[in-house]
């Protein structure tokens, strides 16, 4: 087996059972790996730490398969972890639907299987949408397996259709050329129909965002729901409407969702009117967020509940500073906008934004605005994304509801 030897005190996060290794802890390359083939990695004393796939081309020199020293990685590896991770949403009666295939639809029949490092299967997205299976390799290692995890997945599932969304930019810091297109079965129709809490939403699986939807917002949307009765709702960076159909849903007055995508919009519009045939309440506006809620402030607009859902504003640490003037910009306009007693539904989905500073910039968007407000609920991402202990970079997605005095 090749080998990586590290230098010496680098097995520190190994220990800890962090599963990445940075180039800079590799002392000596053994052998001559493939990339994304296996290797060991070993203490300097030439004591086994961690068994891994080596990614030659990428800072993250190599990936943790597993901490046992007699676990060896093969089909069968795959097998039994592909397993474990599709049981535990089970589990968690997130995907009542595996059991019904084909038959009548049940409430949720779209969610997150595999959710990559925090499954223990580094690089590995694997969403189900109805009966159609929509894979990620975001690393040299799932590359590597790509063929016999296919294969799993069809075993595993009993499904016939895989989509590949190869297409993530984290894909090129590991030399990866993007992918695109059906990797198992005969699929013709990438616009999809998935059922999320008994409503129904359109999901075009070949140029969606991710892999066609926000599986990880589903029961924030859900808690949209339960808060939208009775109020004028503005659903910002609004992208298919999740936020939006489920206001609706709940007896919201009105609903306005504003993107700057008119793809967006469009594929909105048909959400509302798959759920909602008489979609008089609800408007769209294509627009900047960051301009719309100016203009909206300065024509004295009021709103009783605000989403702000808006994208990766910081990947990374290096880019906290300035996504943390954007996302006060655009907190501090929405606590003008609402009415006394009204909610902010507030999201950051950047790594780079830990949850305590998040919550920071919202108290000081409030500050700023002049308003008193509370939070009254934390919300993270959907329990079919977990994070993993050893993991805590999988914890991504943070949001706050806070209302009005
Ligand atoms: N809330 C959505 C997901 C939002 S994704 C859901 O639950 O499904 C982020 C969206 O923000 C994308 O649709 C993107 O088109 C949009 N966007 C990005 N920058 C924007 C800007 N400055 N103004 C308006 N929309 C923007």
């Amino acid at each position: 087996m090749p080998a990586l030897v590290l230098k010496p005190g680098r097995e520190k996060s190994l220990l800890r059972r962090h599963p990445w290794i940075f180039s800079g802890a590799i002392g000596r390359v053994d052998g001559n790996p493939a990339a994304g083939g296996t290797v060991d990695l070993l203490s300097s004393k030439g004591d086994f730490l961690a068994r891994a796939a080596y990614s030659p081309h990428s800072q993250i020199r190599a990936r943790v398969w597993t901490f046992d020293p007699v676990e060896p990685v093969d089909a069968d590896f795959f097998r039994r972890h592909i397993r474990q991770a599709i049981q535990t949403r089970v589990g968690a009666d997130l995907v009542s639907a595996l059991a019904r295939a084909g038959t009548s639809p049940a409430p949720t029949d779209a969610c997150r299987l595999v959710h990559a490092e925090s499954d223990g299967l580094l690089g590995l997205i694997v969403d189900r949408y109805a009966d159609t299976l929509v894979v990620q390799f975001l690393a040299a290692g799932a590359e590597y397996w790509r063929e016999t995890i296919a294969d799993l997945l069809l075993e595993l599932t009993g499904l016939k259709d895989i989509y590949e969304r190869s297409d993530a930019d984290v894909r090129e810091l590991e030399g990866l050329l993007p992918r695109v297109g059906s990797l198992r079965g005969a699929l013709h129709e990438t616009q999809i129909t998935i059922h999320e809490n008994g409503l129904e939403f359109l999901v075009n699986i070949a140029t969606g965002h991710k892999t066609g939807f926000y599986l990880d917002q589903r029961q924030n949307r859900l808690r949209v729901r339960q808060l939208a009765e009775g109020r004028e709702v503005l659903d910002c960076f609004c992208y298919t409407g999740g936020f939006t159909v489920n206001a609706l849903a709940g007896g919201a007055k009105s609903v306005l969702s504003v993107d700057s995508s008119a793809d967006a919009l469009s594929l909105c519009r048909e959400n509302v009117a798959l759920n909602a045939p008489s979609s008089a309440l609800h408007s769209t506006l294509e627009g900047d967020v960051f301009q719309v809620l100016r203009k909206f402030r300065d024509e004295s607009r009021q709103f009783d509940l605000i989403i702000l859902d808006p994208p990766k504003f910081a990947p990374t640490a290096a880019q906290a500073e300035k996504a943390a003037r954007g996302y006060k910009d655009i907190n501090l306009l929405a606590f003008k906008l609402l009415r006394p007693g009204g909610f902010l539904v507030t999201f950051s989905c950047s790594g780079g934004v830990s949850a305590e500073l998040f919550q920071k910039i919202v108290a000081g968007a409030a500050l700023d605005a002049g308003v008193d407000a509370q939070i009254v609920e934390y919300l993270a991402q959907a329990p079919d994304h977990p994070v993993a202990l050893n993991f805590p970079e999988g914890a991504y997605l943070k949001g706050l509801v806070c209302r009005k005095a």
